[in-house]
């Protein structure tokens, strides 16, 4: 082994949360896997086989490169979609690949019109319109110009999605925006129903959208956090474990996050450790060094504030985070010993370090922290 931690993916807990969304969504809706991020710092080329193991075949990236990375490893039967980034070069290698893409202002609408003559072949538009999130999106005023061109050029694409994304769902103070961005968007639907022009997919919901908000479960629903087993927020968990009245938490974490001791050694009392004076042993004290420091994802706020479990127990770390190591203090743990098993998010006997106290501690949001975890650890699946 050349790494100095490891990454496990557990298939039965994946299965677990499909199976919850797809009770949530119906038969009926597509799941788009959102999959951008390098797959929520879980790997695209682990979780596209996983999730067509699983049924779905519709996958969600935020960019070109990320739609490369997925056509590499997914099925000729799945499909996916580009919602962000997109060069005037790249919307060639997109339509000729079937690869479907979001079009949110007039030069990527022109583009993709041009691009499409030219190759005699479709392209898959979703018309992005902008609803109160102020990110992407048509304006209402635009809707005559873009109807125009969409009927001009009719046999150059295929309308393939009328989509928005919410400014928040997963927050009940950004409520009255959402219910908001729901009627505006329902305002472009119809406007699209007048002129006789309808997309094959209406498309709005993210999983906290789909977790509180039913009527935004369309034709298509593009789920990310949930899917790796993690509540967009604690207000959505509170939300849906009081509606479905459940004993036990129906999304499960794939994600575990492992190392080993590096070094044990005693320090004695009035000794300062690692760099600085941070810390410092006010009494004798036993101390491991982990090989994972802030360079492999263990953010350095988390000095003298982290915890990781050993042989059962959870530790703190001591000292500051450095780019490779952490020092975490075993004084309490009698027959620890170089080579064992560090677990930094995961479970270890009974003892649980989640992603989320993890990310609380460190300040992060759990979509921050996972996606913070270098795509150079390697991950392996498990049960
Ligand atoms: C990231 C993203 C999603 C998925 O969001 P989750 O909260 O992870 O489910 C959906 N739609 C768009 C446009 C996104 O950028």
């Amino acid at each position: 082994m050349f790494h100095t931690s490891h990454i496990e993916i557990s298939k039965s807990a994946y299965k677990k949360n499909i199976k919850y969304l797809r009770k949530l969504v119906g038969d009926h809706t597509v799941i788009s896997s959102v999959i951008k991020g390098n797959a929520y710092g879980h790997g695209v080329e682990n979780i596209v086989p996983l999730a067509e193991e699983n049924g779905l075949s519709h996958f969600s990236v935020f960019s070109a490169s990320e739609a490369l990375q997925v056509c590499k490893v997914k099925s000729h039967k799945s499909d996916v979609m580009i919602m962000g980034l997109l060069d005037d070069e790249e919307i060639e290698w997109a339509i000729v690949n079937d690869v479907e893409f979001y079009v949110f202002d007039t030069e990527r609408l022109d583009k993709a019109i041009e691009t499409a003559k030219k190759l005699n072949k479709r392209a898959r538009l979703h018309i992005e319109v902008e609803t109160g999130f102020h990110r992407t999106g048509f304006h209402y005023n635009y809707m005559p110009e873009l109807l125009e061109k969409l009927k001009n050029n009719f046999e150059h694409f295929t309308f393939e999605g009328l989509c928005t994304h919410f400014a928040g769902a997963e927050s009940i103070a950004n409520y009255v925006r959402i219910r908001e961005q729901i009627s505006q968007y329902r305002k472009f639907y119809r406007y699209f129903q007048r002129h006789d022009l309808l997309p094959l997919r209406k498309h709005t919901a993210c999983s906290a959208a789909v977790l509180t908000y039913p009527t935004t479960i369309m034709d298509l629903v593009r789920v990310g956090i949930a899917q790796y087993g993690f509540w967009p927020s604690p207000e959505t968990q509170m939300f849906r474990f009081r509606k479905d009245t459940q004993d036990e938490n129906p999304l499960r974490r794939l994600i575990s996050w492992k190392s080993r001791v590096m070094v044990v050694k005693e320090v004695e009392a009035g000794e300062f450790i690692g760099y600085g004076s941070s810390y410092l042993a006010n009494k004798k004290m036993k101390i491991a060094i982990v090989p994972v420091g802030y360079s492999n994802g263990f953010s350095r706020s988390l000095s003298n504030m982290g915890r990781v479990l050993i042989r059962g127990k959870r530790v703190s770390v001591i000292g500051t985070v450095t780019m490779n190591t952490m020092t975490v203090n075993v004084s309490d743990i009698p027959n620890v010993e170089r080579g064992d098993e560090v677990v930094i998010i995961g479970k270890q006997n009974r003892m649980n370090i989640s992603v989320a106290s993890f990310s609380e501690m460190s300040n992060q949001l759990n979509y921050q922290t996972l996606t913070r975890i270098p795509a150079d650890i390697p991950r392996y699946m498990v049960k």
